[in-house]
C-alpha cells in the first residue's frame, strides 16, 4: 500500500491539524494520544512519510527510537507509574489504525487496566495538562 498523504499525523505534521505537543526535532514529533488507553499515553513520529517499520529510512528509525528514550523517562516521571510501555503496530493486522509510523508510549501499575485502542475521546483540558506536565520533565 503506498503512503497516503492524507492520513492524520501528516496532517498533524503538516499543521493542518491540531495536537498536544510533547516534543519537536528535526526529525520526530511527539503528542498526546486524543484516544488514550491511560493516562499520559503519549505517541512518537518521524518525520517521514513511512507507514511501518519496513519503509522507514534508518536515519528515521535511529531518531525516533532516541525521542522514545527521551519522552517515555519524562512520561515515567511525570505520570509516577512503575512501567512504561512502548508499542509499535505494523499493518492493519497487527491492529495498526493510523498509517503513519508511530510508538505508543503507555504508563503501567498493576491493577490498572488499559482502556479500549483508539476508542474514547479524552477531554481536551486534560490532555493539554498531561502534555505541561510530561514537558516539564524532558
Ligand atoms: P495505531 O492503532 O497503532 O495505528 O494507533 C493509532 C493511535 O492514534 C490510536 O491510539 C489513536 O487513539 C490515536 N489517534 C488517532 N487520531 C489521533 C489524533 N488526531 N491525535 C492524536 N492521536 C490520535
Amino acid at each position: 500500500m503506498a503512503y497516503d498523504d492524507n492520513n492524520i499525523f501528516a496532517k498533524i505534521l503538516r499543521g493542518e491539524a491540531p495536537c498536544f505537543k510533547v516534543y519537536e526535532d528535526d526529525m520526530t514529533l511527539a503528542f498526546m494520544d486524543v484516544m488514550p488507553q491511560v493516562d499520559m499515553h503519549t505517541l512518537v513520529i518521524p518525520k517521514s512519510p513511512a507507514e511501518h517499520l519496513f519503509d522507514l529510512p534508518p536515519e528515521y528509525a535511529g531518531a525516533m527510537a532516541k525521542t522514545v528514550q527521551k519522552v517515555a523517562l519524562a512520561v515515567k516521571k511525570a505520570s509516577g507509574m512503575p512501567g512504561i510501555m512502548v508499542a509499535q503496530l505494523n499493518g492493519s493486522e497487527a491492529g495498526q489504525t493510523v498509517f503513519h509510523i508511530h510508538a505508543h508510549i503507555i504508563p503501567r501499575e498493576g491493577g490498572i487496566d488499559l482502556k479500549f485502542h483508539a476508542r474514547d475521546l479524552a477531554d481536551f483540558k486534560m490532555l493539554e495538562a498531561q502534555a505541561e506536565k510530561i514537558k516539564q520533565h524532558l
